[in-house]
Order: C-alpha cells, then structure tokens, then sequence
C-alpha cells in the first residue's frame, strides 16, 4: 500500500495504477476519517468486490466539526489504520494534510439544500457544507470510479448523492455512489468511531439506541401512531441513561423529507447523547 500525504504524487501514484491495471480497471474510493473498526473495513471489502484498485482516504475533516464539537479529541491512530488497511489489500492510503486539503486562502463552500436540512443539519449548522466540500474535493482528487459511503451516515450519503447528480461528478455512472448497511456490534450498537468515547456503563446503556428503535418500528408497523410511538422510544433512550435526544422522526429515505406517518419508504433517524457522545442510528422502517 502506498501512503500518500500531497496532490502532485497522488496524481501520479493514481495514475500508474491504472496503467498496471489495465484498461477497464475501476478504481473505488473509501472516503473515512480513521480511527477504522469493522464497519469502514466492510466497506473496503465491498470496494475490493466491486473495482480492481482500492483507496481509502483518511483526513479528519475540521469544516464539517461545529465551534464545540470533538474535532481535537476526534481519535487519530494512523499507524494502526495503516496496518488495518494493509491487511486488507488497499493500494492507495491518501492522508493528506491540512495544507494540502485547505490551502492558504481556501475560499469555497459547497452547500446542498433541501436534504441537508433537517436531523443533523439543524443540529450541527455547517457540518453537510463541510462533508459536501471535502467530499468533492476528495473525488476531484483521487478521481475514483465509485466511492463507497456507510447508510450509518444515511444524510450524509443522501446528501452526496444529490451533489453528485446536481454537479455531475459522476454523470456516465448512475450508481457510483455506493451505499453500505450498517455494520452493527453483537448487541445492535452501530459501531462508530465514536463508540470509544463511552465509559463501560454508558457503552452498556448505549445498546438502548437500537432496541428502542426495533421495538418502535415494530409498534409502528402494527398501527400505532407515529407520535405516541416517537414519544415512547425518546422517554424509553431517557430511561436508559442517555441525557439527550436531539431528534427521533421519521423521514422519507430520499427526499429526507419529514413524514407525519410512515410510508412505504419511512426511515426512523435518532441522534441521542450519553455523557458527551453524541450517537446516531437509522433504520428502515418498512
Ligand atoms: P467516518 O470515518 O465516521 O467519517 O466514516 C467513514 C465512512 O464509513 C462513512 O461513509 C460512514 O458512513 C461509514 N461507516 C462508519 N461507521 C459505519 C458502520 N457502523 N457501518 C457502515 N458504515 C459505517
């Protein structure tokens, strides 16, 4: 695996594996921001199915961290991600510095409306401009064929799909925005790379997240109205030792519009805080 930190030999290592791929060789990029677990390894496995040259990008994005928010204590451990991707066969680990991303002057800003309002986007202001900008930065950079993106983050991947199809990064290939499902632990938690900042009891509480999820939709899908359920679910993840649900709604799963009941493309979106970690979860509720 090459590790690469600059724009001028990205250019040239991309393309030389190309040309010792040969022509029709695909190239996937995983876009991360490291501290890698299982749940960012199975989208580099999903990658290495679907294209013959690998990169993944490790770059700890501070345009899409609010004023308060984890940005210095946001985990970075390069080494062993290096050795977690090496392990599983990536050619090219683009990690480029701060310098490289946003040089002096840096004066753009790319902004998706409509899904990047609403959930995350009304909670953390900016944060969809500063995913859309490095996003598109990162496919000018590494130029890939497909790029793969987890549904944990299923605005994000809405949001990407839409700056995608708006701007035409990708117009000769429909579906080269690939979306992943979520890669839970044994309890149901969605592994996250902020999962480490729990305690051993708040890690234990977390797994509350995804069972009142599970049980909402169950009691969604027998009837139930959605906001006697919504209630329930936010009172239950209360009950459970989480000291905040920034929202629990239901959504469309394209538009991201807000759903009074479910439909037959309903997604429920939680965001819950335990201690200062905030978790986000989504399920289908269909
Ligand atoms: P991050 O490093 O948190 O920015 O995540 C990098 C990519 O990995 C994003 O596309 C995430 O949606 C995806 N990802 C993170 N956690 C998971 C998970 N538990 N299951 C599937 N994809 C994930």
């Amino acid at each position: 695996m090459q590790t690469i930190r600059a724009l001028n030999p990205l250019r040239e290592t991309t393309a030389a594996l190309r040309r010792a791929a040969g022509t029709g060789a695909r190239l996937a990029l995983v876009p991360t921001m490291g501290a890698l677990h299982d749940g960012h390894l199975t989208l580099v496995r999903r990658a290495r199915e679907m294209a013959e040259i690998v990169a993944v990008s490790i770059f700890v994005n501070p345009k899409q961290f609010g004023p308060n928010e984890d940005l210095d204590a946001y985990p970075r451990q390069l080494e062993r991600d290096s050795e977690l991707l090496v392990a599983e066969g990536v050619d090219l680990l683009w990690a480029p510095d701060i310098t490289a991303m946003y040089p002096e002057g840096f004066a753009t800003n790319i902004s998706v409306e409509g899904v990047s309002a609403g959930l995350c986007g009304a909670d953390r202001p900016g944060h969809f401009d500063g995913v859309a900008t490095v996003v598109c930065k990162l496919f000018n950079q590494v130029a890939p064929d497909i790029a793969l993106f987890g549904e944990k983050d299923w605005q994000q991947l809405a949001v990407i799909r839409r700056m995608a199809r708006d701007l035409d990064l990708y117009a000769p290939l429909p579906n080269a925005i690939v979306g992943v499902p979520i890669v839970r632990e044994a309890d149901g938690l969605a592994m996250s790379s902020r999962n480490a900042y729990l305690s051993a009891d708040q890690r234990k509480a977390a797994a509350a997240l995804p069972r009142t999820m599970r049980s909402a939709i169950e009691r969604l899908t027998i009837g139930h109205p959605a906001k006697d359920v919504l209630g329930t679910l936010s009172a239950d993840v209360l009950a459970a030792g989480f000291d905040n649900v920034d929202y629990a709604e239901l959504r469309d799963a394209a538009s991201i519009e807000l759903l009074a009941e479910p439909n037959d493309n309903a997604r429920l979106f939680v965001a819950a805080r335990i201690g200062g970690t905030r978790l986000i979860d989504n399920m289908a509720v269909g």
